[in-house]
């Protein structure tokens, strides 16, 4: 076994049916790995399925709400029951409100915060079983510049993706005994359903965007093809807890 190889390895990756999960879904196939693309868009999810069949992949969707802790459990349960294993998990499911905080309503803040951190927290916490029963895994969440950095129309998400890298942290230290590894993708700006909307409410942000990124375009699914396979393969076995930015330079940029 080479060290970015995954054969024999099966990985879930929660909102696996689009935009960046689909772009790492299709590369931790490619090294091998078996793929159980998790979400609620039926249609978006057939089409997903489509196109990794296309490449060969081994993969299938199961339904999950992250909001609902039991479609947490169920779904991670169906994938171990299919497949006989977890390997990998990507906590990849994410959404946003936006508006200036003193006019986001408390439910606009739990619906951010317990997709974006608590839905992690939940998936995690059933693949961990099944990890120790395997003799190692890898958990790769997905944060933002919006862990570092903030918007003013964007509280619960920061606060969400600021959130989801602490947790990585205490989960990486919780579980380094049982070789798990956990590590967060903090991506710059890249074109998806989520950001195509950002940009018809957010005036500029496209110019802004440009501006600020030193390689002067915005991301797509695939420039997180590398960073996914990295850590979910033996290659990243001693790197837990960490945060590392996918964004063309953004962060970096004064
Ligand atoms: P998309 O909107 O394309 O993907 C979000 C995915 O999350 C969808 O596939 C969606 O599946 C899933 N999802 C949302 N809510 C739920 C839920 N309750 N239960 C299960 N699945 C859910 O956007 P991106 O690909 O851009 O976003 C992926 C991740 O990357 C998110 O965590 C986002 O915050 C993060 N990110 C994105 C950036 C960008 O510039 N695009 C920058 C930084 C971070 P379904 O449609 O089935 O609900």
């Amino acid at each position: 076994m080479t060290i970015f190889d995954l054969h024999e390895r099966v990985a879930f990756i929660t909102g696996g049916n689009g935009g960046i999960g689909l772009g790492m879904a299709k590369s931790l196939a490619a090294a091998g790995a078996t793929v159980v693309i998790a979400g609620r868009n039926q249609a978006k999810a057939q089409s997903a399925l489509s196109a990794l069949h296309a490449l060969g992949a081994q993969a299938e969707f199961v339904e999950l709400d992250v909001l609902d802790e039991a479609s947490c459990r169920q779904a991670i349960q169906r994938a171990v029951d299919r497949f006989g294993r977890l390997d990998i998990l990507v906590n990849n499911a994410g959404t946003t409100v936006r508006g200036q905080p003193q006019d986001l309503t408390a439910q606009d803040w739990h619906l951010v915060m317990n997709t974006n951190l608590t839905g992690a927290f939940l998936c995690s916490q059933a693949a961990y079983p099944h990890m120790v029963r395997a003799g190692a895994g890898k958990i790769i969440n997905i944060g933002s510049m919006m862990s570092v950095f903030a918007s003013s129309y964007a509280t619960p998400y920061a606060a969400s993706k600021g959130g989801i890298v602490q947790m990585a942290k205490a989960m990486a230290v919780a579980w380094a005994k049982d070789n798990i590894q956990v590590n967060t993708i903090l991506p710059g700006w890249v074109d998806t359903d989520l950001t195509r909307k950002a940009r018809e409410e957010v005036q500029g942000l496209h110019e802004k965007v440009l501006a600020r990124t030193p390689a002067q375009r915005w991301g797509n699914p695939d420039d997180f093809a590398g960073i996914a396979v990295f850590l979910a393969a033996p290659a990243s076995n001693f790197i837990t807890g960490a945060a590392i930015a996918v964004d063309g330079g953004y962060s970096v940029h004064a």
